[in-house]
């Protein structure tokens, strides 16, 4: 299958699919991952918080699939910001997972009040010349923090990972990526399941006969997002990643569009510590 892939503004590529390894208990990681491969995902979303990086690292190993044709994200925990805390940070998690380098590492969340992401953009900016990460990128930053690191160092996130779902759009966000060449990754695509039956969701799953998850993930492929749901059955990771035989119309991203409400699941970056 072809999977569409993002061009970041470093010139690699990256899957525009993935799946998301949060909550998903340590000891069925490997198992989670080794389905997930299976089921045709190339790029997988880890952390340092999710407890879960030995297994992300075994899943991987008896995958069966070549290193270099899977993506894998993890990131720097809240803390361990701080330059060299952060260095250490990233070796931490490259012995967990078991590789020399991973793809792409985040700041997981900027925590304003710590005052320290830039330090900690600076210490991975220095992970990425030594070769231990291949591209470094952010999460739950907000337009100030961007503009911060990008007029500090010159030098652009890949990629932002925000709470994005039909009840929270990020417009805002989403506008200052496009223009600095930052790819928007979608986290809670699907948002908890709170627009599943909501009519535009609902009158475009009986149109295309796609179940309200899909609908929802192809609203994030067409938005441009790069998109990590997260599920622990094998079903559910088939039923996600079935999304690229068919297209919304631009009437029902328009109708998915007037969803919006400003409704977080998840903590809110200006004050999450
Ligand atoms: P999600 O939107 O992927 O939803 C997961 C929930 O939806 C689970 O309960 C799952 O069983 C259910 N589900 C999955 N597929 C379904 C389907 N086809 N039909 C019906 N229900 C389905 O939410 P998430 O796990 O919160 O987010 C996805 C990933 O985003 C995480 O695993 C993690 O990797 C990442 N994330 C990042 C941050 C961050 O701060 N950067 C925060 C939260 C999550």
């Amino acid at each position: 299958m072809t999977q569409p892939r993002l061009t970041l503004n470093d010139g690699r590529t990256m899957p525009q699919l993935g799946f998301g390894l949060w909550q998903v208990p340590a000891e069925e990681t490997a198992r989670v991952v080794r389905e997930g491969v299976a089921a045709g995902y190339r790029m997988i979303d880890g952390a340092a918080i999710y407890g879960n990086e030995v297994g992300l690292g075994e899943g991987l190993r008896s995958a069966g699939v070549a290193r270099d044709q899977i993506f894998i994200t993890t990131k720097v925990w809240n803390d361990r910001q701080g330059r060299q805390e952060a260095a250490r940070a990233v070796e931490d998690s490259l012995s967990r997972i078991g590789l020399p380098q991973v793809d792409l590492m985040l700041i997981h969340w900027p925590c304003p009040e710590q005052g320290l992401f830039l330090d900690t953009w600076k210490a991975l900016i220095e992970c990425r010349a030594a070769g231990k990460v291949a591209s470094i990128g952010v999460s739950n930053f907000r337009v100030a923090d961007l503009e911060r690191i990008i007029g500090e160092t010159g030098v652009v996130p890949v990629l932002n990972q925000i709470e994005l779902h039909p009840r929270l759009q990020q417009a805002e966000l989403r506008a200052f990526h496009a223009k600095h060449g930052i790819v928007t990754q979608s986290w809670t695509p699907l948002g908890q399941g709170r627009s599943f039956e909501a009519a535009p969701v609902q009158a475009a799953a009986a149109r295309t006969g796609k179940s309200p998850a899909q609908v929802i993930l192809r609203w994030h492929l067409q938005l441009g997002c790069a998109v990590i749901p997260r599920s622990t059955r094998a079903a559910g990771l088939a039923e996600n990643l079935d999304i690229f035989d068919f297209s919304l119309t631009e009437a029902e991203m328009a109708a998915i569009a007037t969803l919006e409400a400003g409704e977080r699941t998840g903590p809110d970056p200006a004050t999450f510590n």
